[in-house]
């Protein structure tokens, strides 16, 4: 038996192993099977069989991920959002303020902050997880109960 047999004879057995093997086991299988036409033909077959169904098995975990990723990041920017919703209309109510009517702010806090507290709550409630719905919560029951005495304070 000659060199040429006995990788023939080597080939032939791990064709069947083929997605197991080393990369070099691999590349030496190849070039086998490049000069001897029942390894070609094996190896053909082999791929036909086994190459399309390894390739649904990398994409498909591969699809699952991907949207929920894609949530979680439209997760994270609405809720990103949602606080920069708030801060700005802060801003806006602060910057209004006007210390020879001091306790208008009080009033302009429930007209106008009310409203986005109780419809981005609602949204949220629906939508995340409780932690972001109640952090949120904390966060507008201390703005629609405080911040009116915080900005006297600072600013009176
Ligand atoms: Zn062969």
């Amino acid at each position: 038996m000659n060199n040429d047999e006995r990788i023939h004879l080597l080939a032939k057995e791990l064709i069947p192993l083929y997605d197991d093997l080393a990369a070099d086991t691999r590349l030496v299988v190849e070039e086998h099977a490049r000069t001897c036409k029942i390894c070609n033909e094996e190896l053909r077959r082999f791929n036909a069989t086994f190459a399309p169904l390894a390739a649904k098995e990398e994409v498909e975990p591969n699809a699952e991920i991907k949207p929920f990723k894609k949530l979680q990041a439209f997760k994270a920017l609405m809720v990103g959002l949602l606080f920069l919703a708030r801060f700005l209309l802060i801003g806006l109510l602060v910057a209004a303020f006007d210390p020879a009517a001091p306790r208008l702010l009080g009033g302009n806090i429930i007209m106008f902050y009310f409203p986005l507290a109780a419809a981005s709550l609602s949204i949220l409630y629906f939508f995340y997880r409780k932690l972001w719905f109640w952090v949120l919560v904390l966060f507008d029951v201390f703005i629609l109960f405080f911040l009116d005495e915080v900005i006297y304070y600072l600013l009176l």
